[in-house]
């Protein structure tokens, strides 16, 4: 017994394509933010600032000094699945956090947008609104090389979606916690974040200056983390086959309550990953009790082909070739530091 007539199989417009794959890409103003600096930092920007109002939910500004986008080539920025970062040929030879060619044309479905460009050597810059996926044409723009992009009204033309947004305040903290963990993986992009809510030059929510050299990380650790966990971390650098474990690792004795100071990168992305927060539970077994969680802030790196990065729209997941490598780095080089730390206090305390 059918229920319901069968209607002729149809292409879907790219308006009605872009606003499904928002769905996955977009989730809320955090992940707009999340998708805005990882463009800024494919252009190769030394400073990123954003700004945000109502939690981001009626505005969100990012402004980078990067490499800029053509005027001839704004359009095609937000058209689906158009990406200057990969031709595509090889899935496994990703190195920009971008390659989708979805962030655009998907925040231009659900979202006022205005993409505002000077590309490196360019006489003028050049600016393009699109509204609920209908661009207006370019226009010539005023600006230093480098790229704005406003995010306005998220969501207001699909109020199923915006019912789902928690308090402008949460959203905020969302947005917080995104610059910051992007800001651990740039330690040597300046960063500003300011809350425009009230209007004029805003609320400075958090600053990052650009880092330098092998100091760079640690200071932005400091900045992002707090003096409190640098000085009570130890520096990894550990090898193991083609992998590489980098990073900071706190002392057993600065555990948390809660898992809130765990973030992990994997070739500079930062990822949210069971096997690896896994893993590191596991390194920090014999040191910590079960109810106390490890902070550390972990960079692995590795040769592209190792790991599938195309996993998961928003690009939080990776997938190993070897998932028990990746592991065995974590577990083992954490033990060995920790072990050697413990060792160098106990053989200080028996003079
Ligand atoms: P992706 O990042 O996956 O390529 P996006 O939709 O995020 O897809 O962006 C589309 C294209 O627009 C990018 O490939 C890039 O060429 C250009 N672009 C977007 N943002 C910027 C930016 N801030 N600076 C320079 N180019 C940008
Ligand atoms: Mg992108």
């Amino acid at each position: 017994e059918k229920t319901a007539p069968r209607r002729p199989i149809a292409q879907l417009d790219d308006a009605a394509a872009n606003r499904i794959a928002a769905g996955e890409v977009v989730e809320r103003p955090a992940s707009a933010v999340k998708e805005l600096v990882e463009n800024a930092l494919d252009a190769g920007a030394r400073r990123v600032d954003i700004a945000y109002a109502d939690g981001g939910k009626t505005l969100i500004a990012v402004e980078d000094d990067g490499h800029g986008i053509p005027a001839a080539e704004l359009p095609l920025a937000l058209s689906r699945h158009a990406t200057s970062k990969i031709d595509g040929s090889d899935l496994l030879n990703i190195h920009s956090f971008g390659f989708r060619g979805e962030a655009l044309p998907s925040l231009g479905a659900v979202a006022r947008l205005t993409l505002t460009s000077r590309a490196e050597g360019a006489p003028e810059g050049a600016t393009l609104t699109v509204r609920s996926g209908t661009a207006a044409p370019v226009r010539p723009a005023a600006r230093s090389t480098g790229t704005r992009v406003e995010v306005a009204d998220l969501f207001r033309a699909t109020p199923a979606r915006l019912k789902f947004l928690r308090t402008d305040r949460a959203e905020a903290q969302a947005i917080s916690e995104t610059v910051k963990r992007l800001a651990m993986a740039a330690p040597e992009v300046g960063f500003t974040l300011r809350d425009i809510s009230a209007g004029g030059e805003g609320r400075t929510v958090f600053r990052a200056d650009p880092g330098m050299g092998p100091e760079a990380l640690p200071a932005r650790l400091r900045q992002v983390l707090g003096r409190e966990f640098i000085e009570n971390a130890l520096a990894i650098d550990a090898p193991r086959e083609a992998l590489r474990l980098t990073g900071y690792a706190a002392l057993p004795t600065y555990s948390r309550g809660a898992a809130v100071a765990q973030f992990l990168f994997v070739n500079g992305r930062p990822v949210k990953d069971k096997l690896l927060t896994g893993a590191l539970r596991a390194a920090y077994s014999d040191f910590l009790s079960r109810d106390r969680h490890p902070a550390a802030a972990l960079f692995i790196t590795c040769p592209a082909e190792l790991v599938d990065v195309n996993v998961h729209p928003a690009k939080a997941e990776v997938r190993f070739r070897d998932p028990g490598l990746a592991r065995g780095l974590i577990v083992s080089g954490l033990r060995h530091a920790l072990a050697a730390a413990g060792h160098r206090a106990s053989s200080t305390v028996s003079g």
